[in-house]
């Protein structure tokens, strides 16, 4: 798979996204970064990409013509036409849902902006997707693109290992990964759960599908509307639901 990012700022994305994991799906050729320099296509011998708004107001617009000639001289070399995906707070907010459906995809391409943003023009000519990292305003859309980057690729077949794997983690089924331990066995007087050293397979998966869900009740409870329950499971969410509301009425009595 290959990302292919319009930046002003190339050098930030290529160390950015140079090292560990991703590093070596780069260097393996699992997945490809392209970092263009969107003043590479300035049209004007000060090489500017970006200039006053129209109808005033503070700071500088990237203009339209640098960053639609780095996109369609990027679409004939590749003589294809991939998404583009516009870094903006004003966009959808990304999540796993999203970085699964856009794994699918062989070439993307991500458009940061930079000061107040881009000329709407361009946007209108060439933006497919328009991508939110959350709500707050950063500099640039550099550090969306490659927190997106590091999480699509990971669900890449053959950027992580085995022992990386990301089939059972947080959001699988919609719910929070359960807690992991390793050695020591004790630390600080805290024990390992005993059921993770009993070697009791199917006891192990229970507990760890019981301990996610009660993780993504009192964390993320707006997760479990879409959380993929057997009829046990939804039992047993129920059972800790009424509990954990009971535990709260006990606990504002207390209060009172
Ligand atoms: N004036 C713009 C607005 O109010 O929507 C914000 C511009 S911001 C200072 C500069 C650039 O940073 C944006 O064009 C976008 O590419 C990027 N950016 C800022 N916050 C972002 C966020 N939460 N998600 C994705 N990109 C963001």
């Amino acid at each position: 798979m290959n990302f292919h990012i319009l930046t002003l700022f190339p050098e930030m994305v290529r160390e950015g996204l140079n090292t560990s994991i991703i590093g070596r799906a780069m260097e393996k050729g699992v997945i490809g970064v392209n970092a263009v320099n969107i003043r590479d296509y300035a049209r004007d011998k000060h090489r500017q990409v970006d200039d006053y708004p129209y109808g005033g107001g503070a700071g500088m617009v990237m203009q339209p013509g640098p960053v639609c000639d780095s996109y369609e001289d990027l679409c004939k070399k590749l003589g294809k036409r991939p998404r583009v995906l516009y870094m903006t707070p004003q966009g959808t907010v990304f999540n796993q849902e999203i970085a699964r459906e856009l794994s699918r995809e062989e070439d993307l391409v991500f458009l940061c902006g930079h000061y107040e943003g881009i000329d709407e023009r361009a946007l209108s000519l060439i933006v497919t997707d328009s991508l939110s990292l959350g709500d707050y305003v950063l500099t640039g859309g550099e550090l969306p693109a490659m927190v997106m980057i590091d999480c699509i690729s990971r669900l890449v077949p053959g950027v992580l290992s085995n022992e990386e794997s990301a089939q059972i983690e947080s959001f699988h089924d919609n719910l929070l990964e359960y807690p992991q331990y390793t050695r020591p066995e004790v630390y600080e007087g805290l024990r390992v759960p005993e059921v993770l050293l009993s070697g009791h397979h199917k006891n192990i998966e229970t507990w760890r599908r019981q301990e996610s869900i009660k993780r993504t009740l009192t964390r993320r409870p707006d997760l479990l509307e879409h959380a993929v329950l057997t009829k046990k499971e939804q039992e047993f969410l129920r059972k800790i639901t009424v509990s954990e509301e009971k535990a709260c009425r006990e606990e504002e009595i207390v209060i009172e």
